[in-house]
C-alpha cells in the first residue's frame, strides 16, 4: 500500500487554502518573500508564536482569514509566493538536473542525530545540528536528490534557564507535533495506519512511527519511539537530544542506523549514497553489510559496496565528541550481528575496536570508503589523531580529507542586509553567491548604507533582547537584578562585542574575565564604551560549562561592570539569528585546534559582522588580515593555564588598540569609514567561500556523483 502523509486540515477560505500546503514546507523558513506573506497574514501572531506559520494557523481567526482572502493586496503577494514555491519545487532551473541528469534518481541518504532547522523543531543542540539543516536546505536549492533520516525527540533538546545566581536549569517541555511543520506517514485513513517500523535492539524489537517533514525539494524521516507499540523504557529512547547513559545511547544509535536503514527499506527508498553526518549513524554500516549477505554477496563483496558508496564526515578533535562503548554493551545489543555477517565475537569487534572499546568514529573510519574533516586544519588534526587506525599506510597518507563547513547563505542573510545586496549586487545575487567576482562590488556600495543597514540590525537586537526580558519580567516575576542581566542596560551606541555558542569548556567562554581591570576600563571608559553580549547553554551533564555560564552571570550581575555584559537565556536559532546580525564584532576564543571548523562566525561575516577570533577552525582558512582580526598570542604553551593568559592578553591588545579606536573613528556624519572597510571585506571574502552552496557542491562533485557512479556499476 502506499505510504502518505497524514493531513490535518484546517478550516480555510478556498482562495488561500494553499497557505496550508506553503505553511508545511520548511521552505518559508528561508524566502523572505513567504516570511513576509506570514507577516502580513498577522504580524502579532507571527512574532507571538516565535515565527512558526503552522501554530499561526490554529490560532488566527476566521474573520482574519476571510480579511485578507479578498484583501488584493494580500492576494498579491500570496499569488507571488505559491508561483515561487511551485517553481522551486517543481521545474526549478536547477544546477544538479543540469549537470548529472543521469544521477537524479540515486539519492543520497544522509543520516544524522540532529538537525536545525528552525527553532519550531527543537531537535538540534549546536553547530552540529545546525550544519546539518543548512546542508538539507542548499541541496534542495541546488535539486540534489537526497533524503535525510533522524530523530523526533519528544523532548527535544532542553529550553534554557538561569537561576538567580547564575545556575543554568534545563526543562523539557514536550512539544507539540500539530503546532510544528511535520506530519505522520501513514498508509491509511486513521492513527491505527501510522507507518510503524520495527528496529531489533538486542534481543527486543522497537516499533518506530515515521514522521515526515518537508525542507524544499527534501524529503526528511524522523524516527519516534515514542508510541503506544512500546514498552515504557522503549518510548523513553527517542525522548531527549543526547540525553541517558551509555547503555541508552547505544540503543538509540542502533535505532538511528539500524533502523534509519529500514525506515527507508519501508519506503522503498533505495540511496545510491550513504553519507553520515558524524559516528552517532555507524551502525547502519552493520545493517548494510547484513542486507547485501542476505542478497547473497559474500562478506568480501558487501564491504566493496558499502567502502565505495559511504562518506563519513567527522566533526570534532575533542574526545567527548566520539562514542566508544564497553565490549559488553556491543555483546549485548548486536551479538546477532556475529551470525549474520558470519563473524566469530573477536573479528566482529574488531571493526570497531580501537584502544580497548568498540569507538563508532572508528568503525566509520574502517567501513567508509571516503572520509572527511570539516576544515583544512581539522582534517590534519583528524589525520594525526586516527592514524594508527591504518597501520600500513604511511602517515602523510592517511586517507581523511576535508571540506570546510559553510552555512546557508538565504537562511542566514538579515532581511535589511538581503535588501542592500538585491540593490548592490543584483536581483539575482542569491542565486549567484558562491561566485567570488559577484562580492568585489560590495566595495561600490556608499558606507553610509551600509553602515545604516547595520545600525538597523543592531537596533532589532537590541529590542528582542528588551522584549525577552519584559516577557521574563511579567511571566516568571524575574527580579531586577536578573532583568539586568538579561540585557536591558545595553546601549545602541556602545562597541558590542557578540559571544554564543555552547559553553563546551575548550570554547573558553571566560577568557575575557582573564584581567577584571583591563576588562573594566574596556567597559566603563565614558568616550569609547565597550560591551558584551553572552549567550549559549551547557549540556546538561556538563558542570564545567554550567559554572562558566554562572562566571559570566556573575560578572553580569556586577555593578562595577555598568551593566554592560549581558547573558541572554535560551540560545537557540532564533536568538542566534538576531545576535549574528546585530552585534558588531564576533568574538571566538577556541583553544586550538578544538574547534573544528565553527560556523556562527561565517554567519556574522556575511552580515557585515567582522570576526576576532583564534586562528582556529573556518578562520584560520578565512582571516587574510584586512576582514577582521586574529587573536595570536606569539608563543606556543603546553601549558593550558599559560596558554589561556597568553591568548587573553593578545584579546586585550586587539581590543584596546585596534578594535575600538576603528570602531569610534568617526567622520563628519557619523559613519566609521575604517571600520565599514573591514566589514566590507569580511562579507566580500566569507560570503562566497563560507557557504553550504560551495560546500555541497563540493561534496557532490568529489563524493556523492562518484560514488553514485560505483554504485550503479557494482550492482549491475
Ligand atoms: C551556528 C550555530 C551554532 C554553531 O556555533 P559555533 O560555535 O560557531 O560552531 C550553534 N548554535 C546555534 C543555535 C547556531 O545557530
Amino acid at each position: 500500500m502506499e505510504t502518505e502523509i497524514c493531513l490535518t486540515s484546517f478550516d480555510i477560505p478556498q482562495r488561500i487554502a494553499r497557505l496550508e500546503v506553503l505553511a508545511h514546507n520548511f521552505w518559508w523558513s528561508w524566502h523572505r518573500e513567504a516570511r513576509d506573506l506570514f507577516k502580513l497574514l498577522d504580524y502579532t501572531l507571527w512574532r507571538s508564536t516565535g515565527h512558526n506559520p503552522v501554530k499561526m494557523l490554529q490560532e488566527i481567526t476566521a474573520e482574519r482569514l476571510e480579511t485578507v482572502s479578498s484583501d488584493p493586496l494580500f492576494l498579491r503577494q500570496y499569488d507571488a509566493v505559491m508561483m515561487a514555491l511551485d517553481a522551486d519545487l517543481e521545474n526549478g532551473h536547477l544546477w544538479f538536473p543540469g549537470e548529472y541528469p543521469d544521477l537524479c534518481d540515486a539519492p543520497v541518504a544522509y543520516f544524522s542525530a540532529e538537525f536545525g532547522l528552525h527553532q519550531s523543531l527543537p531537535i538540534y543542540s549546536g553547530g552540529l545540528g545546525v550544519l546539518a539543516g543548512d546542508h538539507c536546505k542548499e541541496v534542495s536549492d541546488l535539486g540534489i536528490p537526497f533524503v535525510a533520516v533522524g530523530f523526533l525527540y519528544e523532548m527535544g533538546y532542553f529550553r534554557q534557564r538561569l537561576t538567580a545566581d547564575g545556575w543554568q536549569e534545563a526543562i523539557y517541555p514536550r512539544f507539540k507535533p500539530d503546532e510544528v511543520a511535520i506530519r505522520e506517514l501513514c498508509r491509511g485513513e486513521g492513527p491505527e495506519d501510522y507507518l510503524y517500523v520495527p528496529v531489533r535492539v538486542g534481543d527486543r524489537t522497537v516499533q518506530v512511527q515515521v514522521w515526515h517533514v518537508n525542507v524544499g525539494r527534501t524529503q526528511m524521516y524522523l524516527m519516534d519511539a515514542d508510541n503506544e507499540r512500546n514498552a515504557a523504557w522503549d518510548r523513553e529512547l527517542t525522548a531527549r537530544l543526547y540525553g541517558g547513559d551509555q547503555d541508552m545511547r547505544i540503543q538509540q544509535e542502533i535505532v538511528l542506523g539500524i533502523g534509519g536503514v529500514n525506515v527507508l527499506r519501508a519506503l522503498d527508498i533505495a540511496p545510491a549514497v550513504y553519507h553520515l553526518n558524524e559516528g552517532h549513524s555507524a551502525f547502519l554500516l552493520l545493517e548494510r553489510l547484513r542486507l547485501l549477505m542476505e542478497s547473497g554477496k559474500s562478506l568480501e563483496e558487501a564491504q566493496q559496496i558499502v567502502k565505495e558508496t559511504t562518506l563519513f564526515t567527522t566533526h570534532t578533535p575533542v574526545p567527548a565528541g566520539h562514542d566508544v562503548f564497553p565490549f559488553h554493551l556491543i555483546d549485548e545489543y548486536l551479538h546477532q550481528y556475529w551470525t549474520s555477517l558470519g563473524l566469530s565475537r573477536e573479528d566482529f569487534l574488531d571493526l570497531g575496536n580501537y584502544e580497548g572499546g568498540f569507538n563508532m568514529t572508528v568503525l566509520a573510519l574502517r567501513m567508509a570508503g571516503q572520509c572527511n574533516g570539516v576544515s583544512e586544519l581539522h582534517g590534519e588534526v583528524s589525520r594525526k589523531m586516527f592514524q594508527s587506525v591504518w597501520p600500513d599506510v604511511p602517515a602523510d597518507e592517511t586517507p581523511i580529507d576535508h571540506i570546510t563547513n559553510g552555512i546557508h547563505v538565504p537562511a542566514w542573510v538579515g532581511g535589511a542586509m538581503n535588501r542592500l545586496y538585491r540593490k548592490c549586487l543584483g536581483p539575482d545575487w542569491i542565486e549567484r553567491h558562491d561566485e567570488a567576482a559577484l562580492w568585489e562590488r560590495i566595495h561600490e556600495t556608499p558606507d553610509g548604507e551600509l553602515w545604516e543597514v547595520h545600525q538597523h540590525l543592531k537596533h532589532k537586537l537590541i529590542g528582542m533582547i528588551r522584549e525577552r526580558a519584559r516577557q521574563r519580567r511579567v511571566e516568571d516575576r524575574l527580579d531586577a537584578e536578573q532583568v539586568l542581566c538579561a540585557g536591558t542596560f545595553l546601549d545602541p551606541d556602545a562597541l558590542t562585542v557578540g559571544f554564543a555558542r555552547r559553553f563546551a569548556t575548550y570554547k573558553r567562554a571566560t577568557l575575557i574575565f582573564h584581567d577584571l581591570d583591563r576588562l573594566r576600563r574596556l567597559l566603563l571608559d565614558p568616550y569609547r564604551p565597550v560591551q558584551f553580549i553572552f549567550a549559549g547553554k551547557a549540556h546538561p551533564a556538563d558542570e564545567g560549562g554550567k559554572r562558566l555560564i554562572q562566571h559570566v552571570y556573575n560578572a553580569a550581575k556586577d555593578p562595577g561592570f555598568g551593566g554592560r555584559i549581558a547573558f541572554i537565556e535560551d540560545y537557540d536559532l532564533q536568538v542566534a539569528r538576531y545576535l549574528v546580525q546585530g552585534v558588531d564584532v564576533w568574538l571566538n576564543t577556541p583553544r586550538r585546534p578544538y574547534e573544528a571548523s565553527g560556523t556562527s562566525g561565517q554567519k556574522t561575516a556575511l552580515n557585515g559582522v567582522p570576526n576576532l577570533s583564534v586562528l582556529d577552525g573556518w578562520w584560520a582558512e578565512g582571516y587574510n588580515g584586512a576582514n577582521g582580526w586574529a587573536i595570536k598570542s606569539d608563543e606556543r604553551h603546553d601549558d593550558w593555564g599559560a596558554q589561556d593568559a597568553a591568548d587573553a592578553y593578545a584579546l586585550y591588545d586587539l581590543l584596546e588598540q585596534e578594535v575600538t579606536p576603528l570602531f569610534y573613528r568617526r567622520d563628519a556624519d557619523d559613519v566609521p569609514r575604517g571600520w565599514v572597510q573591514v566589514m566590507k571585506e569580511a562579507i566580500r571574502t566569507a560570503a562566497p567561500i563560507f557557504c553550504t552552496r560551495r560546500m555541497v557542491k563540493e561534496y557532490t562533485t568529489r563524493y556523492y556523483v562518484p560514488a553514485a557512479r560505483r554504485a550503479a556499476e557494482l550492482l549491475e
